[in-house]
């Protein structure tokens, strides 16, 4: 099946090869309404498949720099790289913009924690992200607790925990090895392909104040501890309902914190928190629970780089030609930082290096669009998509947002609207933003974000596509990740229904986010497509149309 559609693609570009070289060297860029123009298709597939530098981008951006935790001297590496790579492939206006303090810098040096009674065994663990360090190896009895569910239950652990490992039995999921019956991997089949384009996604029902107070129940907790002198936790790892999460695979990420804000000096953890596999944790909770006394030892070898880190997007352009639309942007992006106790393969270093080369395929075919086409690497997504929020508000639209304390004490992102949209001039400047935040998998289909007036100018787009597997258009409330605050004030924002892979089941915040995960030929279409949307909506007509939440 997978071998005979590539066969079709490349059949497919020689003929258009074939065209584009009998058109001589000059290519007008042209469009007639929302006709696709299939030459600069054409260029396109030829560029992006016989010159993609996508994997190299891949290999320096993930194994090079590796973990990109927002505030961490990694991601400053990244930013630099970043910079760098947007500026040699020729783009104009590469900067970056400071979006405001983010809070402390933090990094996982070394990580090691084994049993030594009442046997030895060596574990795989990761430092939840800010986790204070150890005083070098230290080693202690352990006690084991199950989660709290309310402030009261900790009165009957006082004076009990003094200079002990807590086995605190905290996790957002059953910490169970399930077995794996069905794959971790997976591809749409056309079926499930339209099934998903026709699907109305399910209702966010999640209580938000409920899950923040729970948050604040954590960092409760986490001073608890270093009240009653604890010397270090431990939790564990999920599983997810596929059961990806075992086989030493962690996830480490803002579930497993003391509270969300610990990257805030004021909300900073004060005693060492490490995440260990589900067979681990498994092994020791089991023994304790027959009573057997069981000693660790644990070195968290962690850093703080900075209490007042700035947090920046990088941006990078290919300028508008048109005397009356080159003030007026499409963007393009995908979020630069990550977790950190993989290499953010996955999350998002996918969907940078999507952007970049699709950024690299447009301006190596010298295209000369009407309006200007800007890459933006966003920051602080993993903490509530802050560098993008920040951008909106100066640059886009403001929004008034509730201010109870039960409100307050959530991400902005989240926070009730109480008024209409304050619009800034650049609203009516920006087309559309495309955001990649979805793993590498192969691009399937466009997703729109709120209006169904986006559908008949986008069926004819994807339609000379459909060799490379792209045929749906999937219409959707909201807008996950870095488009969001762009939708929530009448943006149109795109993303793409891409294949799953084992984004959900294996890499997503997990230690196991690392190049492997990634598939060469996927990123190379999900590239193609992207320069193609990009394009076709930097040469359109008109703006595309606002989305009706638009004062
Ligand atoms: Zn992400």
């Amino acid at each position: 099946m997978l071998m005979s559609s590539r066969r079709l693609s490349s059949r497919i570009v020689a003929t258009i090869t074939t065209i584009l070289l009998a058109a001589g060297p000059v290519v007008v860029a042209q469009m007639l309404g929302d006709a696709p123009y299939l030459v600069m298709y054409g260029r396109i597939r030829v560029e992006g498949n016989a010159q993609s530098r996508v994997m190299d981008y891949a290999t320096e951006l993930i194994d090079g720099i590796g973990p990109r935790l927002t505030g961490s001297p990694n991601l400053k590496k990244a930013t630099a790289w970043t910079l760098d790579r947007l500026k040699q492939m020729g783009l104009s206006n590469v900067r970056t913009e400071s979006w405001g303090e983010f809070g402390m810098g933090w990094q996982q040096r070394h990580i090691s924690l084994r049993m030594i009674a009442p046997a030895t065994a060596t574990f795989i663990a990761q430092a939840a992200p800010w986790s204070p360090a150890t005083a070098g190896p230290i080693a202690a009895d352990v006690v084991a607790l199950r989660g709290f569910t309310d402030a009261s239950e900790f009165d009957a652990n006082r004076g009990k925990l003094r200079g002990k490992i807590v086995l605190f039995g905290h996790a957002p999921a059953p910490p169970d090895a399930i077995p794996i019956e069905t794959p971790l991997f997976e591809r749409f089949d056309d079926r499930q392909l339209a099934a998903f384009a026709q699907s109305e996604p399910a209702p966010d029902t999640m209580n938000y104040e409920q899950a923040f107070a729970q948050a604040e129940l954590m960092e409760k907790t986490g001073r608890f501890f270093a009240s009653e002198g604890v010397r270090a936790v431990i939790v564990p790892s999920a599983n997810n309902p596929k059961g990806g999460a075992s086989g030493g695979t962690i996830y480490a990420d803002t579930n497993y914190t003391f509270g969300w804000f610990v990257y805030q000096k004021a909300h900073a953890m004060s005693v060492p928190l490490v995440i260990v596999a589900i067979e681990h944790y498994g092994r020791l909770k089991r023994l304790l629970d027959r009573n057997v006394p069981v000693k660790l030892e644990l070195n968290v070898d962690a850093e703080f780089t900075g209490d007042r880190e700035d947090g920046v997007n990088v941006f990078g352009d290919i300028p508008g030609v048109d005397p009356q639309h080159k003030d007026e942007v499409v963007m393009v992006g995908g979020h630069l930082d990550s977790w950190a106790a993989g290499t953010g393969a996955t999350d998002d270093g996918a969907g940078v290096v999507i952007a970049m080369e699709a950024m690299r395929i447009l301006n190596a075919l010298q295209i000369k669009p009407k309006r200007t086409i800007r890459v933006a690497l966003w920051t602080g997504e993993e903490q509530g998509v802050l560098g993008s929020s920040e951008f909106v508000r100066r640059h886009i639209a403001t929004v008034p947002l509730a201010d109870t304390p039960e409100q307050t004490r959530m991400p902005e992102f989240l926070r009730r609207r109480t008024g209409p949209v304050a619009i800034k001039p650049d609203h009516a400047r920006i087309s559309a933003v495309y955001n990649l935040d979805a793993g590498g998998g192969k691009i399937r289909g466009v997703t729109l974000s709120g209006t169904a007036a986006l559908v008949p100018i986008f069926q004819p787009w994807i339609a000379p596509l459909r060799d490379l597997g792209m045929t749906a258009v999937a219409v959707r409330r909201g807008c996950g990740g870095d488009c969001e605050p762009f939708a929530q004030v009448g943006i149109p924002t795109l993303s793409f229904t891409q294949d799953p892979l084992d984004y959900e089941t294996r890499t997503h915040h997990t230690n196991m986010d690392t190049y492997e995960h990634l598939i060469p030929e996927d990123l190379r279409q999900a590239a193609i497509v992207v320069a193609i949307m990009v394009y076709n909506t930097a040469m359109r007509d008109q703006l595309l149309p606002r989305l009706p939440s638009t004062p």
